[in-house]
């Protein structure tokens, strides 16, 4: 049996560990044509793991075209210097991920632009910035979705206030919501009804926003330490080092819409 599943008509996945953020264990390669395939980001930087996507990549009888990236993280792109050196295969990213990756981009995507795979169909590249600056997806016309880091299968995606921006974010989730039908995630399974999970996922951020804006009213000036508890109420105290980053981008935004100020190290609702 092959190792690599069909999940959509031209498209298929493997799963390989990576050191990703926990509950997630594996990031996604998806493999998009019939003989020579583009390959979406080969992500794990294991070198069993690598020899076990060559292993399938043979197996099934495959070149490899090209690498595209839907982004500069290193759970999505652990594998890629190996390949370049093993199949001497062009790395396709967007610019803004091209300046953050320890290797040569061959090309540049921008939106709107066409990649053709070797069944003829078209995948249309989306610039999709908010989780990290040179994110894209790529849309087929049936509107299956490579998402990336846009949503998860299993676990939740983390917008870090350094590099992402909860703004651009949501921004992205809502824009994609009119654009996919199936969105294949890098981690977890595939999810129907995108729509759907896109705008739960808008729904889920701004209900976040709104306890900020809660635990400000409720407790005034705080510091960020101090909120994450009263936000993060849900959430086990295990997770709440990460709920901090994920709070901070979201203090940024209310900053940036007006409603909060940044005083120091205390935050108030204006
Ligand atoms: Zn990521």
């Amino acid at each position: 049996m092959s190792a690599l599943r069909e999940v959509a008509p031209g498209v298929r996945v493997i799963a390989l560990e990576t050191p990703t953020l926990p509950p997630a264990t594996h990031t996604n390669t998806y493999v998009l044509g019939e003989r020579e395939v583009i390959l979406v980001e080969p992500a794990s930087p294991r070198r069993r793991e690598q020899g076990r996507l060559l292993d399938a990549l043979f197996d099934a009888g495959l070149e490899v075209r090209a690498i595209v990236l839907t982004h500069h993280h290193l759970d999505h792109i652990g594998a890629v210097e190996r390949l370049v050196a093993e199949l001497r295969v062009p790395v396709w990213a967007h610019a803004e991920t091209a300046e953050r990756v320890p290797f040569a981009v061959d090309r540049a995507l921008v939106e709107g632009e066409q990649l053709d795979d070797d069944r003829g169909r078209a995948w249309r590249v989306l610039h999709t910035p908010g989780h990290a600056p040179g994110h894209v997806c790529l849309r087929d016309d049936e509107a299956t979705l490579i998402a990336g880091d846009m949503v998860a299968g299993v676990g939740t995606i983390l917008i870090e206030p350094s590099e992402g921006s909860m703004a651009r974010y949501l921004a992205s989730l809502t824009r994609l919501s009119t654009e996919a039908a199936l969105l294949l995630p890098a981690h977890g399974d595939p999810l129907p009804h995108a729509p759907r999970v896109l705008e739960h996922y808008v729904a889920h951020r701004l209900a976040r926003e709104s306890k900020v804006r809660d635990a400000l009213r409720a407790h005034g000036p705080s510091e960020l330490a101090a909120l994450v508890p009263l936000v993060y109420a849900d959430a086990p105290p295990t997770v709440w080092p990460i709920a901090a980053l994920s709070l901070e981008a979201h203090l940024v935004k209310l900053i940036d819409d007006g409603d909060v100020v940044h005083d120091g190290p205390r935050y108030a609702l204006l």
